[in-house]
């Protein structure tokens, strides 16, 4: 080929690499890939085209030393292949010993990036995060962990961990525990979460929750901990402890009895004085439906509807219920009255159950009915007494009245005198006895109840202290009074007996004034009666009411002090209550209630 041929392939070669190495992306690597082939062959191409131009030449020339010429031109041809072999080889293994580099670099730099990935989320964990290698040495420690323990990071890594953040004696199990985890990689409090008892920088104790996993790295174990501190949830959790048992202590203690139910009203627990009023053992209790255990029938022995039972309306509604005169029944099938109160028991505003405190009525029972039977009695003699009483009291002021006729002219005026006095005496008395009769016989009036016009029953009266009103030139003003429902009888004695009051204790400088009204208060109407008298201190306000009580003894009032006693027994069993509010001086306004008539 000629060498102006052969310089133009070597032109169109070099312009072709170079065409390719631009097009190759440069960012990657200095060299193209390809790059050592294309100088091999380029050396490859240089030499022989070189020791063909000389080989021609001296073949040309016909040099004497052709022999020798023609040695060297050969020697110079093997070296120009060899050093292209040598080139391209070294070039190749440049490239590759770079590669390396730069693979190895992209390693240690993304080895580098994920550490501190993990380094961050760690320190941003609020509980500890500790890492052990197999010798049981701080390799990793979080902020969490600096901020708990009170170590630094460069104080404990490398240092074994329990000889600085475990109780002294926990020494050996810990010790005996790790030696047996470097070669099995199994651990007793591995894979679980536990309480222990961990050890501050500052010398002092506090409880933890540990979760421990173990990680082989170069076939060696090592350990990752997950420490929580939870001396708060151990203070709370004591706080609790404390109370159930200072709590157990007052149900056990309790002279109530005492049980608690859940949602289906099956007994969860029940206390000792429950246990002995039931005569059950609580293993015979608990669990079991209560209503069908001892609540199953009323007191005259018919069957008690379970869904009747307040302690399922108190679960059902979340209404807490008071309950009196039902019985609760023994074991051994008898009865006893009870009066309790069934709450229902609601956590995070859902009724979970009940509890239901109880109390044997028997005693109380028994009581009343004693008391009752004696009032009886005792109404009964005060009613024979003062009828008895009466007769002979009868004929005494009679006769007297007789000898004041017969011998008002004959005896002297201090005789007359006397019979007068004693004539008073005994009407007084008399009129005392019939109070108390009347009294007596307040209880034992069994008129049956019925519906009542208060108007009309206070237009009766006024009638009755037609006398008294037109003396004392009295105005009475009544609005329009509602019915009630009761005893007409002693109602109109009831209110004979406040507007009597009203008109009695009247001021002496003024005729008296009377207002009668009423007004609605729930089932019952509220009455009052207000007048313009002289009024009672408070001191008085309630001792009024009782037997024989009198303010104005001393100012000349005649009366008996029942009227008022009258008054409160009379409303008492209507079912109302009857109170006074006064200004001495200023009159005093009566209040009384009774149940409105339905
Ligand atoms: P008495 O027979 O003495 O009137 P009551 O039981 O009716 O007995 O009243 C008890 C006492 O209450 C009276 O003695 C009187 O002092 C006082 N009292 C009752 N009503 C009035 C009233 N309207 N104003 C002032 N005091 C009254």
């Amino acid at each position: 080929m000629a060498v102006h041929t052969a310089t133009g392939f070597m032109d169109l070669g070099i312009a072709v690499m170079a065409l390719a190495w631009i097009n190759e992306d440069r960012r990657k690597r200095r060299f193209p890939k390809w790059s050592p082939g294309a100088i091999a062959i380029g050396v490859m191409t240089l030499t022989i085209a070189l020791w063909q131009a000389i080989e021609t030449d001296v073949s040309h020339r016909g040099d004497e030393g052709a022999i020798t010429h023609s040695l060297a031109h050969h020697l110079l041809l093997v070296f120009g292949l060899l050093l292209a072999a040598a080139l391209s080889l070294s070039l190749k293994l440049a490239q590759t010993a770079r590669e390396q580099a730069r693979h190895v670099f992209d390693i240690n730099l993304s080895l580098k990036e994920s550490e501190e990935k993990f380094r961050s989320m760690a320190d941003a964990a609020s509980d500890a995060v500790i890492m052990l290698d197999s010798d049981a040495k701080v390799s990793f420690w979080n902020q969490a962990a600096e901020k708990m323990f009170g170590f630094q990071r460069d104080e404990i890594y490398g240092r074994e961990f329990h000889r600085l953040c475990v109780p002294k004696d926990q020494f050996p199990a810990f010790e005996a525990g790790y030696a047996r985890f470097r070669h099995t990689g199994k651990g007793q409090l591995f894979g679980r979460t536990v309480e222990e008892t961990a050890v501050r920088k500052s010398g002092s104790q506090f409880p933890v929750e540990l979760s421990l996993s173990a990680v082989k790295i170069r076939d060696e174990w090592h350990t990752i901990g997950i420490v929580r501190d939870i001396t708060v949830r151990h203070i709370h959790q004591l706080e609790v402890k404390r109370l159930n048992k200072r709590l157990e202590l007052i149900i056990k203690s309790a002279a109530e009895g005492i049980y608690g139910t859940d949602h289906d009203g099956h007994c969860t627990f029940i206390n000792p004085a429950a246990l002995a009023m039931l005569g059950y053992d609580s293993n015979e209790i608990v669990g079991l439906d209560q209503h069908a255990l001892f609540h199953y029938a009323k007191a005259d022995g018919s069957p008690y509807p379970a869904k009747d039972c307040p302690v399922s309306l108190a679960i059902n509604d979340g209404k807490s219920r008071h309950i009196t005169d039902e019985v609760f029944w023994r074991k051994d099938g008898t009865s006893f009255p009870v009066d309790y109160v069934c709450s229902p028991l609601v956590e995070n505003g859902k009724t979970m159950g009940s509890v239901v405190a109880f109390r044997d009525n028997t005693e109380r029972k028994n009581f009343e009915e004693k008391l009752k039977r004696s009032n009886e009695d005792l109404e009964q003699f005060a009613s024979a007494i003062s009828h008895d009483l009466q007769a002979p009291l009868n004929s005494v002021t009679g006769f007297l009245g007789l000898m004041k006729l017969k011998y008002a002219d004959t005896i002297s005026p201090d005789a007359l005198e006397y019979v007068e006095l004693a004539e008073e005496g005994g009407r007084q008395m008399s009129s005392l006895i019939t109070d108390l009769l009347e009294y007596s016989r307040l209880s034992t009036n069994n008129e049956s109840f019925a519906s009542v016009d208060m108007t009309e029953v206070c237009g009766l009266c006024l009638n009755m202290l037609q006398t008294e009103i037109a003396e004392s030139g009295a105005s009475i003003d009544i609005s329009d009074l509602s019915e009630v429902t009761g005893d007409r009888s002693q109602l109109i004695r009831l209110v004979q007996n406040l507007i009597g009051n009203s008109l009695k204790y009247r001021a002496k400088d003024r005729p008296p004034k009377l207002q009668i009204s009423s007004r609605e208060d729930g089932e019952f109407l509220r009455f009052s009666l207000s007048d313009n008298g002289i009024g009672i201190e408070p001191i008085y306000f309630e001792k009024i009411f009782g037997v024989f009580e009198r303010v104005h003894e001393n100012m000349g009032y005649e009366g008996t002090g029942i009227g008022l006693a009258q008054c409160k027994k009379i409303v008492e069993r209507h079912g109302g209550r009857i109170w006074v509010e006064s200004e001495p001086g200023n009159g005093s306004t009566f209040f009384f209630t009774l149940p409105a008539s339905v």
